[in-house]
């Protein structure tokens, strides 16, 4: 099944305690994109100024990305991020955010992606999530990202959002901050009850931990050795998951934690390199490698 993903596609400065990048390819839909394009077909909707390198472009097209959802505006600049990463490669500090051309970005949708039955609205303003949300009449599955920024400054706007998903993912601070609630157990099943039927709290370097009516269980991180830098981490975690249930078509309590499991390890491949570097040398092989190591790993 065609996976639809609305995000923030973008251009990063990165800085690591050992090293740094800058305007390398990145944004939220960028990382879901690349990351679900190894399961299922992935039709991307965005905005760009014409700051925006056509090269990038061409990259997620090889990886059969459907761009036709990309607008590229005259006169305008790109999304801008720039951060820092902490000497324990899992904290960082956001150090500039130029929205530019994503802050007034009212997407329309091609007819050709209306027809999408798994839909994930990525990073990005609560407003620009529903527009999408309304534009897709009858999504099997809808699941969102949030961070604190829409958290602190459009938190009404988000509750309203959380009424109308099936699933949201978010990290462990964000979950604290909507909630209120120090103990991430308690948290989950809070934001739970602000409406989403399952709730994923990713916990970087930790895995990840997973909430529904009936179940809770935490996944732990696959372990590598290797962690160049973690942005784009979230966003790959939540493609390999996406990716997988639209290409399973199926969102079974069994087929949600192997998504988890999917997810987890993509995104430990992000991690190895700056932007999408290591993606773009993996194959789905070295993903399915991965995979009986940590099934050993978690069998005993
Ligand atoms: P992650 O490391 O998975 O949390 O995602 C990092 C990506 O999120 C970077 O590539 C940024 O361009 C993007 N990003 C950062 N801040 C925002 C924001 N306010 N809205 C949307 N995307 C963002």
């Amino acid at each position: 099944m065609p996976l639809l993903v609305v995000g923030s596609v973008a251009l990063d400065s990165v800085e690591t305690p050992t090293d740094r990048r800058d305007n390398v390819l990145g944004g939220s839909a960028v990382f879901f994109s690349y990351a679900a394009s190894y399961f299922t077909t992935v039709r991307l909707v965005g905005v760009v100024g014409e700051d925006w390198p056509d090269a990038h472009t061409q990259l997620l097209r090889q990886r059969s990305i459907d761009t036709e959802g990309l607008q590229v505006v005259p006169g305008k600049k790109t999304f801008r991020w720039r951060g820092k990463y902490l000497p324990n490669m899992n904290d960082r500090e956001t150090l500039e955010v130029h929205l530019n051309v994503f802050g007034e970005f009212q997407p329309k949708l091609p007819d050709s992606y209306r027809a999408c039955r798994y839909l994930f609205l990525a990073n990005g303003s609560p407003r620009l999530q529903m527009s999408v949300l309304d534009q897709v009449p009858v999504p099997r599955l809808a699941v969102a990202d949030t961070m604190d920024l829409w958290i602190r400054e459009e938190r009404e706007d988000l509750m309203r959002l959380l009424r109308r998903i099936d699933g949201l993912v978010l990290n462990d601070s964000e979950a604290r901050l909507l909630t209120d609630e120090e103990n991430l157990v308690r948290a989950g099943h809070l934001v739970r009850g602000m409406g989403p039927k399952f709730v994923v709290i990713k916990k970087g370097e930790h895995g990840a931990m997973f909430f529904s009516e009936h179940e809770t269980y935490v996944l732990p991180a696959y372990p590598t050795e290797y962690v160049v830098d973690p942005t784009g981490a979230g966003d790959s975690f939540a493609g390999g998951m996406m990716g997988y249930l639209a290409a399973r078509d199926d969102f079974s309590p069994k087929t949600l934690k192997e998504s988890m499991a999917y997810g987890i390890l993509v995104a430990s491949f992000t991690v190895e390199d700056f932007s999408l570097n290591r993606l773009q040398r993996m194959e789905r092989s070295d993903i399915d490698i991965r995979m009986e190591e940590y099934q050993r790993m978690l069998s005993f």
